[in-house]
């Protein structure tokens, strides 16, 4: 059994002042794998001080020094590689080449910050002005359970390489993870009081932080609805904020396209990460004259993806995060049937064999329209809705019709009409033929995807406040 301590302040990790005791149970079979002891109010508060006191300094590092602190952290996310991904199995039933992706890219995050860094000018001319890049102070940092070492490099690579202290507020549903990424950063040997990290109960540890005046930058990765909430509170004391939320992605695939590429790639598209994922493209667009086709692929696709136990198996997907997860996904399910939507794969219940943890069966719903609940929603399951639709234009007005912006997908036989559908998506990010990731270009969304990006120099600026000098 592992005990987790939830806080790492001023360069060291603690004991919490918090009392609250949560256990951790594995999605892999229900049963208890760690505790952690929650964060609290006082804890946070501490973590903000620690901030404060590191701040100026680290402000003023050079460049170089920053560089060399994320090369560092890069390497110790290498060297605990297989911690993490055991970690990110265990605790959250990741498949194994996910685990194993979804970590990496973490110690890639921070190498690929230090590269940019080197040819950053923090003082750039504009017309007949200096442009001053400043560090923008405090960063308080939110990150979901979804992709706990993603997004804790993401937002902290950018944060350390703008020169910003950091309260590190992961979920407290991937804690495990979140507490081997501390360890790792805390091995490169920052600054005491650079990267401070609290783990708890959202609510508790968020009030102190909004509240202080000291702290002028959030950057949030989670759901809409707390994110919304977020944003709310931050506008009291001026905090500058991003912010990475849901989507609800369209995936559109042209009359052209290759159907035995196109189909495969989006299954991957819509089950990546059990499911689990932002960028999920859980909408797919079919041509209407296409449906016997696409369904008579899509049932014998979907057979690839095996559900099972990814400590034993070599499973496609694994179970979904909590118990919480599992009724959210069996609901939608039932609504999809409710609503009319036509079962082709998957529908209610436990895969046979697999009834301890919390497995669901990959499940696509055929002749979805777009305003059933299944349709706009995000999920967060591995369900797929697949709407038809009659010409290029309806498809396209379908895919934007969308509370959600983050990602969209295209598949065709030629790139320039894709390029075209492309030109007028209303996504973050749209993939055209590829589920190909790109590190350091923009990544956030339109809409109620969220505000501002990260990744590459888009993302480092969120961290900067430019200041324009005239002489
Ligand atoms: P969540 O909003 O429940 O939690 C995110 C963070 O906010 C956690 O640290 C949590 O402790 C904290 N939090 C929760 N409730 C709070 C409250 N009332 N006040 C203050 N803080 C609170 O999100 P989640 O369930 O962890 O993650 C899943 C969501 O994240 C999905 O909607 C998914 O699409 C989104 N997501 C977005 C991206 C992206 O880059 N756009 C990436 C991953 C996940």
């Amino acid at each position: 059994m592992k005990t987790i301590e939830s806080v790492f302040v001023n360069g060291q990790f603690r004991k919490p002042h918090g009392t609250q005791v949560v256990k951790i149970m594995s999605p892999l079979d229900g049963e208890e794998i760690a505790q952690i002891t929650y964060a609290d109010e006082q804890d946070t508060l501490l973590a903000i001080e620690a901030a404060k006191a590191a701040l100026p300094a680290f402000a003023a590092s050079t460049k170089a020094e920053r560089i060399a602190y994320l090369n560092r952290i890069s390497v110790e996310i290498e060297s605990r590689i297989d911690d993490l991904i055991n970690a990110t199995i265990l605790e959250y039933g990741a498949p194994n080449e996910r685990a194993k992706w979804a970590n990496l890219i973490a110690a890639t995050t921070f190498a690929n910050q230090a590269k940019l860094l080197e040819d950053y000018a923090f003082t750039k001319q504009v017309n007949e002005s200096s442009v001053v890049m400043e560090p923008i102070g405090i960063a308080a940092l939110f990150t979901p359970w979804n992709a706990v070492a993603g997004s804790i490099a993401i937002k902290v690579a950018a944060a350390i390489a703008a020169g910003c202290t950091v309260i590190l507020k992961p979920s407290e549903f991937g804690a495990w993870q979140a507490q081997i990424i501390m360890e790792c950063i805390a091995a490169a040997g920052l600054p005491a009081g650079v990267v401070n990290m609290v783990n708890g109960d959202g609510a508790v540890i968020t009030k102190p932080i909004m509240e202080n005046e000291q702290v002028t930058k959030i950057s949030f990765t989670g759901s809409t609805v707390v994110g919304k909430l977020l944003a709310r509170q931050a506008v009291d004391t001026m905090k500058r904020v991003t912010l990475e939320l849901g989507g609800k992605s369209a995936n559109i695939i042209l009359d052209d396209a290759d159907l035995n590429q196109a189909i495969p790639m989006a299954l991957q598209a819509a089950f990546m990460n059990n499911g689990q994922a932002c960028i999920a493209g859980t909408r797919l667009l079919v041509p209407e004259a296409k449906i016997d086709e696409v369904k008579r692929l899509l049932t014998r696709e979907a057979a690839q993806f095996v559900v099972g136990d990814p400590s034993i198996a070599d499973a496609k997907i694994g179970p979904l995060a909590s118990q919480k997860q599992f009724d959210r996904i069996q609901q939608y399910i039932q609504s999809g049937i409710n609503e009319g939507a036509e079962l082709l794969v998957g529908g209610m219940g436990k895969p046979e064999g697999l009834e301890k943890g919390y497995y669901v069966k990959p499940t696509i719903f055929i002749g979805v329209r777009n305003d059933m609940k299944i349709a706009r929603e995000e999920i967060f399951g591995p369900v797929l809705s697949v709407l038809s639709y009659r010409t290029e234009d309806e498809a396209i007005k379908i895919a934007n019709d969308s509370e959600y912006g983050l990602m969209a997908y295209v598949s065709s036989g030629e790139e320039a009409r894709a390029q075209n559908v492309a030109d007028q998506l209303k996504a973050g990010r749209v993939l055209i033929n590829t589920l190909k990731h790109d590190p350091m270009a923009p990544f956030g969304g339109f809409k109620s995807s969220g505000i501002g990006r990260e990744n590459g120099i888009t993302g480092l600026e969120e961290y900067l406040e430019p200041k324009t000098i005239i002489k």
